[in-house]
C-alpha cells in the first residue's frame, strides 16, 4: 500500500482516518507498506502483501492475527483461503516467487473456485468490449484534467486495465476477493492500487476521493444496493467534472444467466437520490461498438426499450460532456501487454511453409456460447492471417497503414493481453 493511499482510505465503519500501528509488526519498502496493521477509532485492519484488507470477515481476522504474530506469508495464505490446504498453499507460494509464473498458472493453483476459466476470453467478450468503450468514454471525459478512478467490485482488474493512462493518479481496484485484487495488481492492471473491501459494507474511502467511480458486471450481486449507490456518489462528491457508472447490471424485467438480484430500470434509477442518472440498454451500446462507433451516450432509451434489455448501464454525472457521442479510440499500434490471436480461435491449417494460417472460432463450452455468443457479431467463424502479419503481431507492432491487421485488432480477432497471462 502506497503511503499516499492514507489520504483516500477511511474506516468503513467509523469513517475515521487510518494510521499504521507502529507498535505492531510491520514491513515497509520506501513509500510502500508491505505488511502491517492499520488502526482507526473503532478497529484494526491488516495490510497483507501490500494490500489493505478493510473488512472483518473470518479470513481477514485470521490474517490480522498472523501479521501480529510476524507471519506475513501465513497471513497471505489465510487471505487466499489456502490455510487449510497445505499442498496448494506451498504450490501457490512457489509460483508467486517465480518471475515466469502466469496469471493462468496461479489461478489454476488456486483451484476451480476462481473465475471458472473464462478469464482467458474476457478481453474479447461482448460484456467487456462495451465496458471498455464506456470506461474510455466516460472516465476519459471526467478525468481529462486529472483526478483518480476507482473500480469497485472490479475482480481481477480487467476493466481497471482500461483505466490505464486516464487521470493523474493510479486507479484503485477494490474487491472482496483478495486473490483477485492480488492478481489484478500483478498481471491485469499492473500499478493499480488494490484494496480488499466488502461491497455490502460502506466503502472504505473518503468523500470526494475520486472523480470517477465505477462498478461493472457485479452490482446485481450486491444486496445493500441503496447504500452502495449513495456511497458511489459520496466518493465522487464535490468534484467537477465527475461521474459514477454502473455498467452491465442485469434487468429484473428479463431473465439472464448468472442473474443475481437485479432491479427494474426504474428501481435502479430510484437508488440515485441526489443525482439523476441516465439509464442505457446495453444492446444499443453494443451495436455502437460493433459498428465502429461513435458510442452514443446522448441517446435516450424509452422505458419500453429498457424493459426488454438483458443488461443496463447507468451513468450519473453533472458534466454534460459525458452525455454526448464519443468516437471510439483507434486500435492501438503497440500493445499495452502483448498482441495475441484471440484464444477463442484454434489453428486449423497451420502448415509450415505456407504464407498464411487459418483459424476457426471455437467456443470453450455450450454455456459460454449461450452467455457470450453475441461475439459472433464481430468475430468471424473463420479467419486467415498472413504469416507476415503474425510476425508483426509477435514483434508487438501494428503499423497504422496495415489496414487488414488494424481491422483484426478492431474486431478482437487479435487481442491485447496482459504480459504472462497464460494464453
Ligand atoms: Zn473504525
Amino acid at each position: 500500500m502506497h503511503l499516499s493511499t492514507f489520504d483516500i482510505l477511511r474506516c468503513p465503519y467509523c469513517g475515521s482516518r487510518l494510521d499504521l500501528v507502529t507498535s505492531s509488526f510491520y514491513e515497509k519498502d520506501g513509500d510502500e507498506i508491505q505488511t502491517g496493521i492499520l488502526g482507526c477509532q473503532c478497529c484494526v485492519f491488516p495490510i497483507v502483501d501490500g494490500i489493505p484488507v478493510m473488512h472483518l470477515q473470518p479470513h481477514a481476522t485470521a490474517a490480522k492475527d498472523l501479521v501480529e504474530q510476524r507471519q506475513p506469508l501465513k497471513a497471505r495464505r489465510a487471505m487466499f483461503g489456502l490455510d487449510e490446504a497445505p499442498g496448494a498453499a506451498e504450490r501457490v507460494d512457489s509460483l508467486i516467487a517465480s518471475a515466469s509464473a502466469t496469471y493462468r498458472d496461479i489461478v489454476e493453483a488456486f483451484g476451480e473456485h476462481l473465475e471458472g476459466g473464462y478469464f482467458l476470453y474476457r478481453f474479447a467478450d461482448p460484456t467487456f468490449i462495451v465496458g471498455h468503450a464506456l470506461v474510455r468514454a466516460v472516465a476519459g471525459t471526467v478525468l481529462r484534467d486529472g483526478g483518480r478512478a476507482v473500480d469497485v467490485c472490479g475482480g481481477s482488474g480487467h476493466l481497471t486495465r482500461s483505466l490505464t493512462g486516464l487521470g493523474s493518479e493510479t486507479p484503485v481496484l477494490a474487491d472482496l476477493y483478495y486473490a483477485k485484487v492480488w492478481l489484478g495488481r500483478r498481471f491485469t492492471a499492473p500499478g493499480c492500487e488494490p484494496v480488499c473491501c466488502d461491497g455490502n459494507s460502506p466503502m472504505p474511502f473518503a468523500r470526494g476521493a475520486f472523480r470517477f467511480a465505477m462498478c461493472s458486471d457485479a452490482f446485481m450481486y450486491i444486496w445493500t444496493k441503496r447504500q452502495f449507490v449513495l456511497d458511489l456518489l459520496r466518493v465522487i462528491d464535490g468534484n467537477t467534472p465527475a461521474a459514477a457508472m454502473i455498467s452491465h447490471t442485469h434487468n429484473q424485467c428479463t431473465w439472464t444467466p448468472s442473474h443475481g438480484q437485479p432491479l427494474t430500470p426504474d428501481g435502479y434509477r430510484n437508488l440515485f437520490e441526489t443525482l439523476t442518472p441516465h439509464v442505457f440498454g446495453e444492446s444499443g451500446l453494443f451495436a455502437d461498438v460493433v459498428s465502429g462507433g461513435p458510442l452514443n451516450l446522448s441517446r435516450v432509451d424509452s422505458e419500453k426499450t429498457l424493459e426488454a434489455e438483458q443488461a443496463l448501464a447507468i451513468i450519473a454525472s453533472t458534466d454534460p460532456a459525458v452525455f454526448a457521442a464519443h468516437p471510439l479510440e483507434p486500435p492501438p499500434g503497440r500493445p499495452m501487454g502483448e498482441f495475441h490471436v484471440n484464444p477463442l480461435y484454434t489453428a486449423v491449417d497451420d502448415a509450415a511453409g505456407s504464407t498464411s494460417a487459418r483459424f476457426r472460432l471455437t467456443f470453450p463450452s455450450e454455456d459460454y456460447e449461450q452467455e457470450y455468443g453475441a461475439c459472433r457479431r464481430y468475430l468471424p467463424d473463420e479467419v486467415t492471417i498472413a504469416r507476415a502479419d503474425l510476425a508483426a503481431l509477435a514483434a508487438g507492432r501494428v503499423p497504422p497503414d496495415a489496414a487488414v491487421l488494424n481491422d483484426l485488432v478492431r474486431r478482437r480477432v487479435v487481442v491485447d493481453l496482459p504480459l504472462r497471462y497464460g494464453v
